[in-house]
């Protein structure tokens, strides 16, 4: 068959889901409501103050603040959490920048340690070889939905007497042992910005279970004030990192609707697995050119392993009870250039993205004084781990089998 990326018939021409996805009727009526009253910012109204209630009581702790967005909001947890110069925080090597960068806004040290090598999540065996006297805190990230294993890490920081921040920007409602992420360490951060399961455009919230912890994170969103304090009187150096009650008023109600859409992102997902293991063409003519007399859909070097399945999903870590489905990990064994097999999926209709680089090949956070541990597991996922976006994982189960024909008709091309 010839690929659409040779002038072919895509394997589909149908549109994704856009997302966000339409808004709701209660989204409508409550922004109109405090657009309509004027109090829109967060010392005015109390959607925020909901918000931040609602997503506490959701993680099973006490405390929650809402903030301008998810960097900020890990930068002021570690701030509440007391780590600042001098301090090191270990962070996976497998993740958004600003999981590292928001460490460096509190004045501390990135770690970056390495991810396990199967399910692509912060390894506790990579964090205990890199603790330190000066190690203050571990930062596990929920990858892609799926918690990373808190059994695991929680033991190594008590161990060390380390705090957990729990990087949830892109976890909202993964269970891990039947637990709510965000409560599993000592604050959780989840992110509202444009690309995340919930969004407000931008917009944080900081979950947290010990009264004090809130009281420093929430000065350092409100300027040093103290909670209840003088509207004028600040104790504390902080900052304004609010965000507005119109966000508020667009996230409450996505609340009533965020477990639907992620039953709704599992049937895809699972859809795409089981596709996935029924693939007829593990290794068609293009790929199976070791020799390197394929042509361009073959990297030249090495000889596939062909007791696996050419492309498999990237499995949850231990202890995952429910994953939120942020986005579809996809290992691909396959010696396929991966250019092309990005360049050619796209041109399938079905595109995919390339994922992360490691954050240890990021100068600008070695320069500003990130330590940096050997991380072959989040270099060869780096090379071999590529992307379904949120918004085709929102897609009917039946559209999976789109996924898995263009997989198989561009590993399976002969060119
Ligand atoms: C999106 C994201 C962030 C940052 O969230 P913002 O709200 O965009 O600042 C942090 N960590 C991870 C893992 C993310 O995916």
């Amino acid at each position: 068959m010839k690929l659409a990326i040779d002038g072919g018939t895509p394997v589909r021409s149908a549109p994704w889901p856009s997302w966000p996805p339409p808004l709701s009727a209660g989204q409508r009526e409550l922004v109109t409501e405090v657009l309509e009253s004027g109090l829109w910012g967060a010392t005015q109204g109390s959607l925020c103050t909901d918000l931040a209630a609602a997503f506490a009581a959701r993680s099973a702790v006490p405390y929650g603040v809402t903030v301008g967005n998810a960097t900020l909001g890990l930068f002021a947890a570690l701030r509440g959490l007391g780590v600042g110069p001098g301090d090191e925080v270990i962070v996976p090597a497998y993740t958004f920048v600003a999981s590292a960068t928001s460490v460096i806004l509190a004045g501390a040290t990135p770690v970056i340690v390495d991810v396990d090598p199967v399910d692509l999540h912060l390894s506790p065996a990579a964090v205990e070889a890199a603790v330190t006297p000066r190690t203050a805190a571990i930062m596990p990230v929920h990858l892609a939905g799926s918690p990373a294993d808190m059994d695991g890490l929680t033991a190594v920081a008590v161990r060390h007497g380390l705090a957990v921040v729990e990087d949830c920007a892109q976890s909202h409602g993964a269970l891990y042992r039947d637990r709510p992420v965000g409560g599993l360490g000592d604050a959780g951060v989840f992110s509202f910005q444009a690309s995340k399961a919930m969004t407000a455009g931008e917009g944080g919230v900081i979950v947290c279970r010990d009264e004090g912890v809130h009281a420093r994170t929430w000065s350092t969103c409100n300027l040093g004030r103290r909670l209840g304090g003088e509207w004028y009187g600040h104790p504390e150096v902080g900052w304004n990192l609010r965000m507005t009650e119109i966000q508020a008023a667009l996230l409450l109600p996505w609340l009533d609707r965020l477990e639907e859409e992620i039953a709704r992102r599992n049937a895809f997902c699972e859809a795409v697995e089981r596709g996935l293991g029924r693939l007829s063409v593990p290794w068609g003519p293009a790929a199976s050119a070791g020799s390197g007399a394929g042509g361009a859909a073959v990297s030249s070097s090495a000889e596939p392993d062909r007791s696996r399945p050419p492309v498999t999903v990237v499995p949850q870590p231990p202890g995952t009870t429910l994953d939120s489905r942020h986005l579809l990990m996809l290992r691909v064994d396959a010696p396929v250039d991966r250019e092309f097999l990005l360049a050619a999926m796209a041109a399938e209709g079905v595109p995919l993205d390339g994922g992360y680089p490691p954050l240890g090949t990021m100068s600008a956070l070695v320069e500003a004084g990130a330590r940096v541990e050997p991380c072959p597991a989040a270099e060869a996922a780096s090379r071999t781990v590529v992307w379904v976006r949120q918004s085709m994982l929102m897609e009917e189960a039946a559209g999976a089998s789109d996924v898995v024909e263009a997989l198989a008709k561009v590993l399976g091309a002969d060119r």
